[in-house]
């Protein structure tokens, strides 16, 4: 084992000290094991209870009438997430627009928006227009309202009961940190967040971001109260197959909203050929489960590794996990960049190639970006990204196996070894 490790470039004092950490997490990644399969057989069981053929694999083109595959895969997410219905489609090209989309059709002119966890994700402040964009909801007279997180990560429950009026339309509950610190919140969490708001307004649309949380627990939110969940296919449920696509799920009046803005009124979910990508969809949904595990195992090994090498770590070595996000902070410029190198550098796509800085559309600071994808931009797949700004911190995602995502984690080691950052 040594040997091949020592053939990609791992040398042997990094190597034993991975192994060390290994060893001692064997009893949690039993448990992820068991997550998988539990969630594993959901998924197993919405496809054989909507009748999952081979016809539906066909594809369709041009308006995309009457598109089997696309339709029953639609009731698939629903029933696996629990929705009444489902809205998935390579015409949604991305997380942000499945987020803007579902944003923007269930909300209208005079209406507000309500972020009760803080700052919602970097690309959404353009889209709500908390900085000002074009398109953005700001622009359409849809105002915003935000209330932090306390300090200890629980929620402002009097904060919230303050900031709930008249025109308060919908809530937007975002379930992963992002490129935050803060922590990402569990299925239950949420629920109980939920439960507080719809005591304050009953009517109030409950809308959660679910991006890098889908198969991480065995409940999801639309479970604990959510009426609408939206996410992106090229994370989590898209099993690094879906090569493009995002989804909402939820309630069949919110889904209903968001086809109509998707296509067009009238239209709705009736049009939207799915070309050749749907036989991916089905294929990245059931491999899933097995890949968020992988992302999880790799996201606590990396944890354990940083932690005890004293960089500040998020969730730590020992929290419980709610989405696959790993944060490290490497404390300077060289030590992230040395990280996303290291990861760039363990990929079997683009291993050659080294990452480098670059003001990205979207983000407000300079991005660095470590992926060697199959599919261009796929967090799911082993990727590693920071802002270049205090305290450098390295977000660090995904791995379709567990294999590839240790092997990673031991490359940016050495990367961080090999320039002097840290002492093996
Ligand atoms: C990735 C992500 C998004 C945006 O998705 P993109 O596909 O990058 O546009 C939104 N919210 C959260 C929490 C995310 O992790």
């Amino acid at each position: 084992m040594e040997a091949i490790y020592q053939k990609l470039g791992i040398d042997e004092k990094v190597f034993l000290y991975g192994q060390k950490f290994e060893r001692e997490l064997k009893e949690r990644f039993e448990e992820i094991d068991r997550t998988a399969e539990y969630n594993q057989l959901k998924v197993i069981h919405a496809m054989q209870s909507h009748r999952v053929s081979a016809e539906c694999f066909m594809g369709s083109s041009g308006y995309g009438y009457n598109d089997m595959g696309r339709d029953t895969l639609e009731e698939v997410y629903a029933a696996c997430f629990h929705g009444e219905a489902a809205l998935v489609r390579p015409q949604i090209t991305c997380g942000t627009h499945a987020l803007a989309l579902a944003l923007m059709s269930n909300l209208r002119p005079g209406d507000e928006v309500l972020s009760p966890v803080g700052k919602p994700y970097d690309t959404l402040e353009e889209v709500i227009g908390i900085r000002p964009s074009k398109g953005s909801l700001a622009e359409y007279g849809i105002t915003y309202r935000q209330v932090d997180l306390l300090s200890d990560g629980t929620f402002d429950l009097e904060g919230i009961r303050k900031a709930i009026h008249e025109r308060t339309k919908l809530i937007t509950i975002q379930r992963s940190k992002g490129y935050q610190t803060r922590p990402t919140l569990s299925v239950a969490q949420i629920g109980e967040l939920i439960a507080y708001v719809k005591k304050i307004k009953p009517d109030v649309i409950c809308m959660v971001d679910n991006c890098y949380g889908e198969f991480v627990e065995q409940r999801e939110p639309l479970e604990v109260g959510a009426d609408m969940i939206v996410g992106s296919l090229i994370k989590n449920p898209g099993g690094g197959l879906a090569p493009i696509g995002g989804y909402i799920v939820g309630k069949k009046a919110c889904v209903d909203n968001a086809a109509y803005r998707l296509t067009s009124p009238g239209l709705g979910k009736e049009v939207g050929a799915s070309l050749g990508v749907i036989q991916s969809f089905y294929q990245g949904l059931f491999l899933a489960p097995t890949v968020t595990a992988s992302a999880l195992k790799s996201a606590i090994f990396a944890a354990n590794i940083y932690e005890s090498l004293g960089f500040p770590v998020i969730p730590d070595s020992r929290e419980s996990r709610h989405d696959i996000i790993q944060a490290v902070t490497l404390k300077s410029p060289e030590g992230l960049i040395a990280f996303c190198k290291g990861i760039q550098a363990a990929a079997p796509v683009d291993s050659h190639v080294t990452p480098e800085p670059w003001v990205m559309p979207g983000y407000d600071d300079e991005v660095i970006m470590a992926a060697g994808a199959f599919v261009q931009g796929s967090s799911i797949e082993l990727s590693a990204d920071g802002p270049l700004r205090e305290p450098y911190t390295a977000y660090f995602q995904g791995g379709l196996t567990w294999y590839h995502g240790k092997l990673g984690i031991l490359m940016s080691l050495q990367k961080l070894y090999e320039a002097g950052l840290v002492i093996l």
